[in-house]
Order: structure tokens, then sequence, then C-alpha cells
């Protein structure tokens, strides 16, 4: 994960790490390299400079160059930075409402059916949550039979309706059957296109009104770079979602979006997703994943 914005980083912060005595040349030279390893792991330039203007400021208030240990505490500045520009705390799932109702949003192909098995089976085996998936791609029918096939596989019921073009009323015609079979989570899947389009996003917000969900939940590739980030502004000025879910994050991506996606939609990283399997979900902390790219 992040293996060459973690190496570059490295290099970055290498002779602070090393050397007893830093003078100011020293720590301007690696802010430099720190915003060169940012834009490369495809950070924009903003974001890049911010980042390394607030660490140099921090670095001036706390008298770096003549505390105790000024390479340590260099390293330190850039971990809490890079925690805070992934949101700082972790955030939960909201799991209110009788039922809970999570509405899944994304592109097709980012990982939104997947996950909405991983995060079924999350809920059913760590939160003893009694959960109904809800298959809403009226357009492919092979999408409905993946997330069968996914149930099947973690004992979660599936509620689809096979001929039923309209998702907002087999979404709630779930919520009945969710009520009347003593079911405390809905996650409605819903259809995506190949790129951002009027009908789908006049479709999921429809979705979205009929059924108030609980959580709207924003799934995207991770390894779409900059790609994701614009994917993710287009969704969430039509949803206001309340949270992103990353996926793909076992594959050798650059960073960007894990990095920049907070920043620019003002959204938390809620989850993450780290392969295929049904147990490849993992809540995001933003102060282990900064300790896990600083290495
Ligand atoms: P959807 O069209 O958004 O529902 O996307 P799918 O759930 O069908 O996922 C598209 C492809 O990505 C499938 O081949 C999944 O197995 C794969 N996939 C989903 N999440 C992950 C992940 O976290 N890691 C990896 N390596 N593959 C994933």
């Amino acid at each position: 994960m992040f293996n060459n914005l973690s190496d570059k980083l490295d290099k970055a912060l290498h002779t602070l790490k090393g050397h007893g005595s830093i003078t100011e040349v020293n720590v301007a030279e690696t802010l430099k390299e720190v915003r060169r390893a940012l834009l490369d792991a495809d950070v924009n330039f903003k974001i890049a400079k911010d980042f390394t203007k607030n660490v140099q400021t921090k670095a001036l208030g706390q008298n770096v160059l003549t505390s105790l240990n000024p390479g340590q505490l260099m390293v330190k500045l850039v971990k809490d930075e890079l925690t805070e520009l992934m949101g700082g705390e972790s955030v939960g799932i909201n799991l209110g409402g009788s039922p809970t109702v999570i509405l899944m949003s994304g592109l097709q192909g980012s990982g939104k059916t997947t996950f909405s098995g991983k995060l079924a089976n999350y809920l059913t085996s760590k939160k003893s949550k009694q959960v109904l998936l809800v298959g809403c791609d009226v357009y492919r029918p092979a999408a409905i039979n993946q997330l069968q096939v996914v149930g099947e596989q973690i004992g979660v019921e599936v509620y689809a309706e096979i001929g039923n073009q309209n998702p907002v009323e087999i979404s709630q015609n779930a919520i009945k059957h969710a009520k009347a079979t003593g079911k405390n989570v809905v996650i409605i899947d819903t259809a995506g296109r190949l790129a951002v389009d009027e009908e789908m996003m006049s479709e999921i917000s429809n979705i979205h009104k009929a059924v108030n969900p609980q959580e709207t939940l924003f799934v995207v590739d991770s390894m779409t770079g900059q790609d994701a980030v614009n994917t993710a502004k287009a969704f969430n000025d039509v949803l206001n979602f309340d949270g992103v879910i990353l996926t793909k994050l076992d594959g050798d991506t650059r960073g960007g979006a894990a990095l920049t996606i907070k920043s620019v939609v003002d959204k938390p990283i809620k989850f993450i997703g780290t392969g295929e399997k049904m147990e490849a979900i993992d809540i995001f902390y933003p102060d282990r994943m900064a300790d896990r790219i600083l290495g």
C-alpha cells in the first residue's frame, strides 16, 4: 500500500532522522522533498503546498531547531499533518433507526457490491446485527446475481424484485420486508455507471429522498487517484453523503485519493477495502494509516 509514497517520504526524512544537528536549510530541503513526494502520489498542488506550509509553521512555532531531538520532532510533525489531512479521528457509522438504512453509492466497478457484502458480514459477525441486503441495480441482472452469490456466501438474505424496474419502489418494499422479518439493518446496493451521468444521479437521489438513510456511503476505487476525488465531489454535491469507502487499497495505489478526499469533500473515510474476500474490510484510522505511510 502506497509503497512509492512511503519510499519517497522515507528518503525525504532520512537526513532528519539520521543527523544530530539540523539546520534551517535541511528543514527547507526536506519539506521540498516531502512536497514532491505528495505531488508524485497524485495529491493536488494546493493541498501539497498547504501541507508543507503547515508543517513549517508548526516547526517554527515549536522551535524545532533548538529542541532536544529536532529530527524526530520533524518526523512527528509530518505524521501529525498526514493524520490531520486524512481526517484526524476515525468516524464510525450511524447504526440508529429501526431499521438502520444504509445506502451505497458509487460508479460501476468501484466495489459497491463487494463492499455491501463485506459490511453485511461485518455487521452480522461483529455487531450481532440482522442484515438485509437489497439489490437495486435494475439494469444489470448480473449485478443482482452477484449480490445473491455474496449473500449466500455470508449467510445474509438478499431482497430483489426481478422484473421491477423501479428502484425507489424496490427499496421501499425492502424496508417493509426488513421490518416484517425482524432485520435491523438494510443495506441498499444501487446501480452505478462507468462515469458520472445525470440519469444515475437523479435515480440515486430519488432513492435517497424516498428511504431517508441513516448512512449514505460513497464507494470509490483508490486506484483512480484524482478521478476518485472528482467523482466524490460530484456524488457529494447531489447526495451530501456521510462517509467514503476506499476500496482496492491492497493494490499498488499512489495514495492521492486516501490523502485528499477528506479535505476536498469534508467527509470522513469510514472503511477501507483491502481485497476481494468478504473479510477484507478495515475501519479507517487516519493515525494508523499515517504510521503505515511513514513506515
Ligand atoms: P460494483 O460494480 O461497484 O458493484 O463493483 P464490484 O463489487 O463488482 O467490484 C468490482 C471488482 O473489484 C470485482 O472484481 C471485485 O472483486 C473487485 N474488488 C472490490 N473491492 C476490492 C478490494 O478492496 N480489493 C480488490 N483487490 N478488489 C476489489
